[in-house]
């Protein structure tokens, strides 16, 4: 990309997106293209190749997705696959159709198996079966994935897919009902402490194990790789590290400033029980994460703090 490079932030009023686009203007980017869901549904192949066919953009990151947490993923399994084969098979061909330069496909780290070798590496994917609880969600990742090495086969792209680990950040979703962990627990430690309750409810058992990138580390890792990564493999981006839910909730709490009691409701799913990637291969390419976890959060609480009025 070059600074005058046309350039199309697809979901940009979400997590991931609005960093994207955050850094591509901070970098001096100045030819970025972007419509809002009521603008433009990209679940609509009409409306997309209409658009494609009016913007004609060079590069493509498609961070558009419909996303959810744990619960929300089991209970609504159908939009999550329904709704995300639309998007990304509509843009993807779009792109192809319209000459796009490069694309920059995200999918998530639930793709690969539910009990893969830990830190999971890019070869993992398709060796063993998925996580139940977010299997819809994560096969129509992979298909995007297999749908972007397929037209780079066949039609001679340069689409490229990037693994995320769990993200967290600014225009994150905090609704309880349908929000990742994170969010949720902020959110959730937030108001306790406001209405000086005793006791928050944390899903699950507490010892399930997550790895958090903030969304601003995924915006730099993502515009690095659209630089620096032609490679039809699919490439991780995380942190290395990761905690459990526990030790994730006592930070939250710290950071909060909530002062009472934790309990662990195990009626709610614990889902896959670790999710590290191993980041060797973009860490090898030049690229690591710089945010700490407990920074991070601070900065997440921070932005949840100026935003709780527009907040679902
Ligand atoms: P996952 O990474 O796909 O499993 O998605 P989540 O971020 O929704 O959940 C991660 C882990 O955090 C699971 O073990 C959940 O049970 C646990 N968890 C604890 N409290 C919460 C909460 O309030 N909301 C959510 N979404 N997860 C929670």
């Amino acid at each position: 990309m070059n600074k005058s490079s046309k350039i199309y932030v697809a979901g940009h009023r979400g997590l991931v997106g609005s960093a994207i686009l955050r850094k591509l203007e901070i970098e001096g980017y100045e030819n970025l293209i972007v419509r809002t869901s009521k603008q433009l549904d990209l679940r609509d192949k009409q409306q997309v190749d209409s658009f494609f066919e009016l913007e004609k953009p060079e590069f493509v990151f498609l961070a558009a997705a419909k996303v959810g947490g744990i619960v929300a993923n089991n209970e609504f399994p159908a939009d999550f696959i329904r709704d995300n084969l639309m998007i990304q098979t509509n843009v993807i061909d779009a792109s192809y159709r319209n000459q796009v330069e490069k694309l920059l496909f995200l999918g998530s780290t639930c793709i690969y198996p539910k009990l893969a070798p830990q830190p999971l590496k890019e070869e993992y994917l398709l060796t063993g079966p998925l996580e139940p609880t977010n299997d819809a969600y994560a096969l129509a990742k992979i298909a995007g994935i297999k749908m972007c090495q397929s037209y780079n086969k066949q039609y001679g792209t340069n689409y490229i897919s990037a693994m995320p680990t769990n993200l967290y950040g600014e225009n994150d979703n905090f609704d309880l009902q349908s929000s990742h962990v994170m969010p949720a627990l902020i959110r959730k430690f937030h108001e306790a402490k406001l209405s000086n309750q005793s006791l928050v409810e944390v899903w699950g058992t507490g010892t399930p194990k997550r790895e958090f990138l903030y969304s601003d580390d995924l915006a730099n890792a993502c515009v690095y790789l659209m630089n620096h990564y032609n490679d039809d493999e699919i490439i991780n981006i995380g942190v290395g590290e990761d905690v459990s839910i526990k030790e994730l909730a006592e930070t939250v709490q710290r950071v909060v400033g909530f002062e009472g009691e934790l309990k662990f409701d195990t009626t709610k799913p614990d889902g896959t029980p670790r999710k590290l990637v191993d980041t060797t291969k973009i860490n090898q390419l030049g690229w690591k994460a710089d945010v700490k976890l407990e920074d991070g959060i601070s900065l997440a609480y921070t932005w949840f703090l100026n935003n709780t009025e527009t907040l679902k």
